[in-house]
């Protein structure tokens, strides 16, 4: 089960990023499926898990195409609510030279995921499921709900924290395995860096520990270009290396991370297996256009994975 955000991600490459007020113009627009609980999905279905998607698209063509390349990588969509009130999440980049880009999203039906959607399909399908995945895009409750029904079911849950919002310090306790990137592990435990300042690993490796002490589970962080880092119940932590890559376009890397680690662990696999294959297809997952653009198959994964 995975849970959060679908978005369509529209690009633009342009010679540089607008200031305000400035319009830049570059040569043409790029569509990308987008969305932390979407990508995570994917990312899980293409390296061949059976995933079923909970979330909220517009009653729109953009919303329509979404669920269609859902389904075409293999992602149960029938618990996706499909809204009348408001239109598809929509994602606007502006790509500049660099690399660097600036967004702005609009939420739009991804707002619309309630409590009570959350809970009434959790109720129907967890019992069978083998783990259950949460992003932060959607609303507080629903991440709540969805967070509460699979520990009261005795289902994993894995939270993938991406943004923080204030109700995750309220679910720690309900013992998630957390799956921060550096940024996201500091502003949870309460240490966010001085403004602009990059994270230095051993905070890191602190609030980690600090989050491991409040959850009594995993905390797996992941480092961009760096790799990951494991820090387990009982206080032992190990910095896990990148796998070599080619990279592309690193947007939607985490996203695939958290969806290969969920599966894994739904299957049964040991944390560092989990980690060591959710490594790998994160890895992979730079090298293509978009979030979903390198996202690896089962095949794929195989093939890079010793
Ligand atoms: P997020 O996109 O959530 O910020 P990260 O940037 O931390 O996530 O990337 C998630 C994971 O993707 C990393 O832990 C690593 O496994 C993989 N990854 C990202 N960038 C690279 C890279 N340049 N080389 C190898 N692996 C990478």
């Amino acid at each position: 089960m995975v849970l959060g955000a679908v978005n369509v991600d529209m690009v633009v490459r342009a010679p540089r990023l607008p200031a305000p007020g400035e319009t830049v113009v570059g040569p043409g627009m790029e569509r990308f499926g987008g969305g932390k609980g979407a990508n995570a999905a994917v990312a899980a279905a293409r390296a061949g898990g059976r995933v079923r998607y909970i979330g909220a698209v517009g009653d729109d063509d953009i919303g329509r195409q979404a669920l269609r390349e859902l389904q075409d990588d293999g992602v149960d969509t029938s618990g996706v609510l499909v809204s009348t009130a408001s239109p598809t999440g929509v994602a606007l980049i502006v790509v500049g030279p660099g690399g660097e880009n600036q967004i702005a999203v609009g939420a739009g039906a991804n707002g619309d995921v309630s409590a009570e959607l959350v809970t009434a399909e959790l109720a129907r399908v967890l019992p069978g499921a083998g783990g259950v995945l949460v992003s932060t895009e959607i609303p507080e409750e629903a991440v709540a709900a969805a967070v509460r029904a699979a520990h009261g079911a005795g289902v994993r849950c894995i939270l993938n924290p991406a943004p923080v919002v204030p109700v995750v310090a309220e679910l720690l306790g309900l013992g998630p395995v957390l799956t921060p990137n550096a940024g996201e592990c500091l502003a949870l435990a309460g240490r966010p860096p001085a403004d602009g300042a990059e994270p230095k690993r051993d905070q890191v490796l602190d609030a980690a520990h600090a989050l491991v002490a409040v959850t009594g589970a995993e905390v797996v962080v992941t480092l961009g270009a760096d790799g990951v880092l494991v820090v387990r119940p009982g206080g032992t932590s190990e910095h896990v290396p990148p796998r070599p890559a080619t990279v592309r376009d690193t947007t939607g890397a985490g996203d695939t991370f958290s969806g290969v680690l969920a599966l894994a662990l739904a299957r049964g696999v040991g944390l560092d297996d989990a980690v060591r294959i959710a490594n790998a297809a994160a890895a992979l997952s730079v090298a293509g256009e978009g979030a979903r653009g390198g996202m690896p198959t089962a095949d794929e994964l195989v093939a890079a994975e010793p």
